[in-house]
């Protein structure tokens, strides 16, 4: 039955086990079962992506059958991204990133008092994601973000925003590990660095041992001839912010940061939600061109006309330059963290791109369905049906995105999976309590209140709820809960070396022999592997341990002495023989 003609699939995206089948000539019995055999439950209509079809096909062992991609409208086929002769200078886009109470907070509202609050708008009470100041005549666009996790989103949604991360660590703390995550973030987003050594005004600040700390994790301070510029600064008392905003432009300056202005306007969503009046309030960072109030644009499969458009202290701009950060309204519904804007000519096109887009995105999630990962990891646990279950409600689109991102990237290395049931945006509802119920299952609030009607709900049918204002607490407190799920592990520990020098007594289910300790030590409880030569012969339990004629809790390198062995099963240990001891515990397995 070989047929000798290859035959080509195309694949545009994913493609259903039913079209798979009928392309393979395969009955849809057949593959289901040998999807079943992989550990795929899958439906005639259920969806696999291309890795997955591949995977299949070569278990098939197919040999003449061959997979193609079909490309598809993709939603950044619109976009710039070479600069033109005609680009100009903009205002670099920093993000401060660092360990938690190093002083993140503390520095972007000294930054923000400073330079706008003082001589401007009196109070910015709400929560900015986004903000400029002017230093020396000179823009400086500022990025609040939710924590590092929200960037590792913006990263895996495809953009690069940031310029220069300014890494925050205490003087009187150093190197800590988000200090480490945001050095790598930095790097893989190839922003510059600049360090601010902060809290220089507390007692226990020591800038030379921060420095070598930093250093130590590949950031050479410039004084030292290295070329990462370090500013010891006090974002409490204020303290050199001024040198800090000069080595950011001048930072800026080598880059030479450039936009075209003359093309459509583009950027990124960087924050969105719902207002009762106003409807859907997206907070948008211009990248490119010029954005201005009446014009349409598209954010994934959204779009919409601007109808009001502010600056970061709310005040009405008519129009923003590449690296500014703008509120605007007019979204028809609400576009996704993390994705790229672009100004169209017209609501005919803004629809039809929205609609594209919408595709592409649905081919994906179609695909994301059963994903190749989800199939080799389900191969690899196919005993194992650990689930841990979560219900996400956040303050914004953007925080509920981070959450959902940020859960999806904890390496649970196979031992657990985990299902995110809902996400949205708002409080914790009755409705969520009822989707909660069940084994295993947990509410995460991340900014969200929680009406005390729910409270007690959730109390009465047995539903936790954790709600969180820091997502790495949010993101511990995951891992951890899917520690406990986990099944305890066995681990043996080496302790020590013996060598027989007399067998004493050999019964069935016991030994007494006499030897020395060659390393280590020996006592009561451990177990033994024996050698004879190289040979392993057996296992035993450590029963009693004597020295001269006495009980003794062990026996230590260099010493002689009695073991009374348990045996589970006959064993002839001889003269010569070795004894490798051990200690088995159970653990709980760490992810
Ligand atoms: P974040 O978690 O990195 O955002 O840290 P915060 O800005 O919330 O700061 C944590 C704590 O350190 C707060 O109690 C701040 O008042 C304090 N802090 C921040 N900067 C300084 C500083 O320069 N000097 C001193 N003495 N305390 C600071």
């Amino acid at each position: 039955m070989a047929e000798t003609q290859e035959k080509i699939i195309q694949i545009a995206g994913s493609i259903t086990v039913d079209e798979l089948a009928e392309a393979l000539g395969l009955s849809v019995t057949a593959l289901i079962g040998e999807l079943f055999k992989q550990g795929i439950m899958a439906t005639i209509n259920q969806r696999l992506d291309f890795d997955t079809a591949s995977l299949i096909i070569d278990e098939l062992k197919l040999e003449n059958v061959r997979l193609e991609r079909k490309n598809t409208a993709t939603k950044t086929s619109n976009f710039h991204r070479e600069l033109s002769e005609k680009a100009v200078l903009r205002p670099p886009v920093v993000a401060v990133m660092g360990h938690v109470d190093h002083g993140k907070t503390t520095l972007l509202d000294s930054l923000l008092h400073k330079k706008t609050v003082e001589g401007e708008a009196g109070g910015i009470t709400q929560h900015i994601s986004a903000y400029q100041l002017k230093h020396d005549e000179r823009l400086i666009t500022f990025l609040d973000t939710p924590g590092h996790e929200a960037f590792a989103a913006i990263r895996q949604h495809g953009a690069m925003l940031t310029d220069i991360v300014v890494i925050v660590v205490a003087a009187d703390d150093g190197v800590k590990p988000q200090t480490i995550e945001a050095i790598k973030f930095a790097q893989g987003a190839n922003a510059k660095i600049i360090v601010a050594i902060n809290k220089i005004d507390r007692e226990g600040a020591d800038i030379p041992r921060t420095m070598a700390d930093l250093a130590q994790h590949g950031l050479q301070p410039e004084e030292w001839g290295g070329d990462v510029t370090m500013v010891p600064i006090s974002a409490k008392r204020g303290d050199n912010l001024d040198k800090l905003l000069d080595m950011i432009l001048l930072t800026a300056d080598i880059e030479e940061l450039k936009a075209d202005v003359e093309i459509p306007a583009e950027g990124l969503v960087i924050e969105s939600h719902m207002e009762i009046g106003k409807g859907s309030v997206v907070n948008l960072l211009v990248t490119g061109g010029e954005l201005k109030t009446g014009e349409f644009v598209v954010a994934g499969s959204v779009y919409g006309k601007i109808r009001t458009m502010m600056d970061f202290r709310g005040k009405p701009k008519g129009k923003a330059a590449p690296s500014t950060p703008v509120t605007v309204t007019g979204f028809k519904e609400l576009p996704n963290f993390g994705d790229r804007f672009i100004e169209v000519k017209d609501e005919k096109t803004a629809r039809k791109q929205a609609l594209l887009n919408a595709q592409a995105e649905a081919s994906e999630t179609a695909s994301a369905n059963v994903t190749s990962s989800d199939l080799l990891r389900m191969m690899n646990t196919a005993d194992n049906s650990k689930v841990f279950n979560v219900i996400i409600k956040g303050d914004v689109l953007g925080s509920v995105t981070s959450v959902v991102d940020s859960l999806k990237m904890i390496d649970t290395k196979g031992e657990i999976s985990l299902n995110i049931v809902s996400s949205g945006v708002g409080d914790v509802t009755e409705n969520d309590v009822y989707m909660a119920e069940g084994d295993n299952t947990v509410i995460y609030g991340f900014n969200v209140n929680i009406p005390t009607n729910i409270v007690k709900l959730a109390a009465r049918d047995g539903v936790e709820i954790r709600n969180y204002r820091v997502i790495y607490e949010l993101l511990d407190d995951a891992k951890q809960s899917m520690e406990q799920l986990l099944d305890d592990e066995v681990v043996e520990e080496e302790t020590g070396e013996m060598k027989i020098k007399g067998v004493f007594r050999t019964e069935r289910t016991a030994i007494i022999a006499g030897g020395e300790v060659l390393t280590g030590r020996v006592n009561a409880g451990m177990f033994g592997r024996v050698y004879h030569e190289k040979e392993l012969i057996g296992e035993v339990e450590v029963d009693s341990v004597q020295k001269e004629k006495m009980q003794v809790n062990e026996l230590v390198a260099g010493e002689t002495g009695g073991i009374a062995f348990k045996l589970e099963k006959r064993l002839v240990i001889e003269i010569g023989d070795r004894v490798k001891f051990f200690t088995r515990e159970l653990r709980k397995k760490k992810l």
